[in-house]
């Protein structure tokens, strides 16, 4: 088969790679815990199923209007106004099939060859691919290892090739979360250089100890040089119904909107009254959710400190522990260090390397407590003893 250069260099992820290891061993009567997941637990509210199914049932099931009709995108603009204190008009949102839609088209209508986009290391593993695909390219910046990046790193990644940066708030994977302060310094450079921003913000929801905040709230003169993106998978455990949405300048919404009539048409028309159901109830209709979250985030840290000896501060948001292995690798890496604890003791992690950082790994806490606290316990014995198993 002759495969074009960009599918011949696109990278297998290691995230599905562990998920198919870990079905080969249910297949084989396993129990095996899973903490590779990118979704909350939690079943979608039930008012919101309602909704969807009054939408079948009504045939709202024939092509839908590219970008989503006005109702739905006056919903987004009406939540942005109550949870996020931005205000914008409806032309100025477009909604696609979940924010990873969003994310791709936007690199489609900004990025030329040799035009690179910006990504604080570590980065969710879709970034770079999206960015090759779309016929572009991704460059990290950060630490050479461990997590966090200075503003010196951002400076000195610089090019005249950098289009945009990318930043990811709450983080995945290390649920940190960018302060005022931060976000202030950010908007200086990208102002200096005409740095376009694409603000990831799918993990608005799962914030804990600190509210969020975009850089929209911190700098609105930027107002046209930044794409917000966000959606309903992970704040309203929608992840199924792919419903994201991209805000910003007109031209650029058109644009998004423009692509996806080539590529998609639409997302499924009958979930938009459900979109609306869920924007128009908020957070507030997800406290619960977003409490459970927390009191898992904090029971997970407490046990991978008591039972496995791991000390790190509890992550700000998201729903995932980036957890250094550098001290228990030895000549290892991450990628063997997590196929080994996944065939040893039937616990599934994602291996750093996923995310550009070997030597950690991703756990994600948005599981039963039963599962978390089995899981801990099974690492710690592996800790213990997997080498010599
Ligand atoms: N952005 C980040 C950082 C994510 O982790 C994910 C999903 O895991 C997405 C975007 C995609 O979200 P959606 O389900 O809306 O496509």
């Amino acid at each position: 088969m002759m495969f074009s250069k960009k599918a011949q260099n696109l990278r297998p992820s290691p995230t599905v790679a562990m998920n198919m290891k870990a079905q080969s061993l249910r297949e084989k009567g396993e129990t095996v815990l899973n903490l590779t997941v990118g979704e909350p637990h939690f079943p979608t509210p039930k008012a919101i199923i309602d909704e969807t199914c009054q939408s079948l049932k009504a045939h709202d099931t024939r092509y839908g209007k590219p970008g989503g009709g006005k109702p739905v995108r006056e919903a987004v603009v009406a939540k942005l106004l109550k949870e996020n204190q931005l205000s914008y008009e409806p032309d100025e949102v477009v909604i696609g099939i979940g924010a990873k839609q969003i994310i791709f088209h936007s690199f489609l209508a900004l990025l030329d060859p040799g035009d690179e986009v910006l990504v604080p290391s570590p980065y969710w593993g879709s970034y770079p691919e999206q960015a090759m695909l779309a016929g572009g390219s991704m460059k990290a910046f950060g630490p050479e290892s461990g997590v966090g990046f200075s503003l010196d790193q951002l400076k000195r990644a610089l090019t005249d090739r950098s289009k945009a940066l990318l930043l990811t708030s709450p983080h995945n994977p290390t649920g940190q979360m960018l302060s005022k302060e931060q976000l202030e310094a950010i908007a200086r450079v990208c102002r200096e250089h005409g740095l376009f921003v694409i603000s990831d913000e799918i993990y608005e929801y799962y914030s804990y100890d600190k509210p969020h905040i975009s850089i929209l709230n911190v700098c609105p003169d930027l107002r046209d040089q930044v794409l917000l993106i966000n959606g309903l998978s992970k704040g309203s455990a929608m992840t199924g119904f792919r419903f994201g949405y991209g805000v910003g300048a007109k031209p650029l919404i058109a644009k998004l909107r423009a692509i996806q009539t080539h590529a998609t048409t639409c997302h499924a028309p009958f979930i938009e009254k459900a979109a609306i159901k869920a924007l128009t109830m908020g957070k507030e209709a997800v406290l619960d959710h977003v409490l459970e979250m927390k009191r898992l985030r904090d029971l997970c840290a407490s046990l991978l400190h008591g039972v496995c000896g791991i000390k790190m501060p509890p992550p700000e948001g998201a729903f995932y522990f980036f957890i250094d292995l550098r001290p228990f690798l030895g000549q290892s890496s991450s990628q063997s260090f997590c196929e080994a604890l996944l065939l040893n003791k039937s616990v599934a992690l994602v291996p750093g390397e996923a995310f550009g950082a070997p030597g950690f790994a991703r756990l994600s806490y948005a599981v039963p407590e039963a599962v978390l606290k089995e899981a801990i316990h099974r690492l710690q014995e592996f800790l213990e003893k997997g080498s010599k198993e």
